[in-house]
C-alpha cells in the first residue's frame, strides 16, 4: 500500500451536500467535491489487508486497492487506467452505486471503510477534465455485425466491449434518447444527463451506431434483426407492479415511473404524453421504500409538495449491521438517502387498504392498517394485520413505487424465447434458447443495480465474441483489458 499507516492517521471524510433549501430549488446534482489532497489521503487509508474483500464485494471485481494506492501516489492517470479496466462507466457507479465494495472493505470491521465510491467518481471526473478519456477505436474490424436492443448500462457496456472486439455494433433504443433508466428513470439530481452525453460522445466516436425511437417488435420488425450475426437483448425489467387495492383507479394514483420520467422530460422540454402529474402544493404519499420511492420523495419535494409521506410494508431495518448480515455481507440496514433527509415522514409495516375518492373519482385519502410478519420455520412469512390500527391519511397524490414484476414480453413472444421461473429472459451464459440471441442486465436477472447491469453487459459481450469468433480476448470479470489513457 502507498502509506502503510494511512488508516491509523486519517479518518474517513465524505463529500458534503449543499444545504437542503439550496438543493430543493432545482434538479441539479448537489454534492461538493473534496479537494484532491483530501482524496489522496482517503486513498492512503486502504490497508495492506491481505485479502481485499472489496474485490469480491464489487460485482465488477474492480481492482480497488490498486487505484487507491495510485491516487495516494498522485498517479491519477494510472488509477483511471486501472478503474476503466474493469468498469466501462465509473461515472455512473461512482454516483449511484450502493457500493457493496465498501460494505466488504476490511477496514470496515473496525473503522469507517474506505470511501471507495467517491474515489472512483473523482478518478473518472479528473480523467474527463484532463482529456485523458479518449475514444478507443479497434485496430481491426471483424466484419461481424451485432444488434444491441436497449441502451441502459447493460446495453452500453455490451456495445462498447463488442465494438472493442472489432464487431460493427448498432444499439436500438425505443426512447428518444440513449441511457435506459439512467436517462429518464433516475432523476437529474442524482445523475446530471450531461454525464451520459459525455460518455455517449466517446462511444459514438469509437464507431458504435445508435438508433433512437426504434422500438423493436413494435415499429421495427424483429425479422429485420435477422441481418445481424448476433443480437443482445438488454431491454430492462420495466413491467410495473400495481396493487389489488380498492380504489386503485382513482384520479391521483400514479405509477412512480410515469411521475419520474415526466419530470426529467419536462426539464429537457420534451413532449409529455397524457396529463402532467404534479406534486406541487399536494399531500403526497409514496408507497414503496426502495430507490424508486426515494427518488419520488426527492422529486416531490423539488416540485413543492405540501407534505411527503412514505410507506413501506417491510419492518424498519436496523440502524447498523444486524447479526444476520455480519461483515463482509451486504447488510440489511436502514438507508437514509439524501432525498429522505430533504423532508419525508417515513413509516414501516404499513399496508394500504383503500384509496378513498370524492364523487368525481378524485383521490382524497388513503386508508391503511399496521401489519406484522409472522415467521414460521419452513413456511412463507405471513402478513398479519394489527386489529384497531386502521388509519386514514388525507392525500391528493399517491405514487406507486412498488418495483417491477419483470421484463416486458414483446421480444420473447416474437422471438420465441424462453423465460425463467421468475419470468425473466432465460439464458445460460447469457445465451437464450435461440442460438445467436443473447440477453443481459435487468432483462435477464430482474430489476437490479447499475453495477450488475454493466457487469452483465461485459460478460455477455465476451460470450457473443466467443460465439462469433470461436474465442475472445475480451476480459473476464476482475481482469481488465487495461485500455490506455
Ligand atoms: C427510479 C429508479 C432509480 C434507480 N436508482 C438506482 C441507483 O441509484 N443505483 C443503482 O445502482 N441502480 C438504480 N436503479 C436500477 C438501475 O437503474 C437498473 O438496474 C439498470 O438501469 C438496469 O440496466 P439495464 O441496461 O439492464 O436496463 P434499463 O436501464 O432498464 O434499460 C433498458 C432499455 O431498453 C429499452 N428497450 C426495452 N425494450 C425495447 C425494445 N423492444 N426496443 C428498443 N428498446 C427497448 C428501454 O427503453 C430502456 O431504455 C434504479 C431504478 C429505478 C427504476
Amino acid at each position: 500500500m502507498g502509506k502503510i499507516t494511512g488508516f491509523l492517521e486519517y479518518e474517513r471524510v465524505d463529500e458534503k451536500n449543499k444545504a437542503v433549501e439550496e438543493r430543493l430549488k432545482n434538479f441539479k446534482e448537489f454534492t461538493i467535491p473534496l479537494k484532491e489532497t483530501e482524496l489522496e489521503k482517503q486513498g492512503s487509508r486502504c490497508m495492506d489487508c491481505g485479502i481485499p474483500f472489496c474485490h469480491s464485494g464489487c460485482p465488477l471485481g474492480n481492482l480497488i486497492p490498486d487505484f487507491n494506492e495510485l491516487i495516494y501516489k498522485k498517479e491519477w492517470g494510472k488509477a483511471l487506467r486501472i478503474l476503466h479496466a474493469t468498469n466501462n462507466f465509473p461515472e455512473f457507479t461512482g454516483r449511484l452505486c450502493p457500493a457493496p465494495c465498501e460494505k466488504a472493505c476490511v477496514l470496515g470491521i473496525i473503522e469507517d471503510p474506505i470511501s471507495i465510491e467517491n474515489i472512483e467518481k473523482n478518478i473518472v471526473e479528473k480523467g474527463f477534465q484532463e482529456g485523458w478519456i479518449q475514444p478507443q477505436t479497434p485496430k481491426e474490424r471483424t466484419g461481424k455485425t451485432v444488434a444491441v436492443v436497449g441502451s441502459g448500462p447493460a446495453g452500453l457496456a455490451a456495445a462498447q466491449q463488442l465494438n472493442r472486439a472489432g464487431h460493427e455494433v448498432t444499439v436500438f433504443e425505443r426512447d428518444d434518447a440513449i441511457g435506459g433508466l439512467l436517462r429518464y428513470g433516475i432523476p437529474n439530481f442524482k445523475l446530471d444527463k450531461k454525464i451520459i452525453d459525455r460518455r455517449l460522445n466517446i462511444l459514438e466516436a469509437e464507431g458504435i451506431t445508435f438508433k433512437t425511437n426504434t422500438n423493436i417488435g413494435v415499429n421495427y420488425a424483429v425479422k429485420d434483426l435477422e441481418k445481424f450475426d448476433a443480437i443482445v437483448l438488454c431491454g430492462g425489467a420495466t413491467e410495473k407492479r400495481s396493487l389489488p387495492t380498492k380504489g386503485i383507479e382513482a384520479k391521483g394514483v400514479e405509477q412512480a415511473m410515469d411521475f419520474l420520467t415526466q419530470q426529467t422530460k419536462i426539464l429537457f422540454d420534451k413532449k409529455i404524453e397524457g396529463e402532467i402529474i404534479s406534486a406541487k402544493g399536494k399531500n403526497v404519499i409514496v408507497i414503496g421504500g426502495g430507490d424508486t420511492g426515494s427518488d419520488c420523495v426527492g422529486t416531490s419535494n423539488r416540485q413543492g409538495a405540501k407534505s411527503v409521506t412514505n410507506f413501506e410494508i417491510m419492518p424498519k431495518p436496523p440502524v447498523g449491521r444486524s447479526e444476520k448480515t455480519p461483515w463482509p455481507y451486504w447488510p440489511l440496514q436502514l438507508k437514509t438517502s439524501s432525498s429522505h433527509e430533504e423532508g419525508c415522514d417515513r413509516n414501516w409495516l404499513i399496508n394500504t387498504k383503500e384509496f378513498v375518492t370524492d364523487k368525481n373519482g378524485n383521490l382524497t385519502a388513503l386508508k391503511t392498517v399496521e401489519v406484522f410478519w409472522k415467521i414460521t420455520p419452513g413456511e412463507r412469512p405471513q402478513l398479519i394485520e394489527k386489529k384497531g390500527s386502521e388509519k386514514t391519511w388525507e392525500c391528493d397524490l399517491v405514487l406507486l413505487a412498488l418495483g417491477f414484476t419483470g421484463p416486458e414480453k414483446t421480444l420473447s413472444d416474437q422471438l420465441g424465447l424462453e423465460l425463467d421461473a421468475r419470468s425473466n429472459y432465460k439464458a445460460t451464459n447469457y445465451k437464450t434458447n435461440v442460438s445467436n440471441i443473447f440477453t443481459a442486465g435487468d432483462m435477464r436477472r430482474g430489476q437490479s443495480l447499475i453495477v450488475w447491469a454493466i457487469n452483465e453487459g461485459r460478460e455477455a459481450a465476451r460470450e457473443v465474441d466467443i460465439f462469433l469468433m470461436g474465442s475472445s480476448n475480451l476480459p473476464i470479470k476482475g481482469q481488465g483489458d487495461l485500455p490506455g489513457v
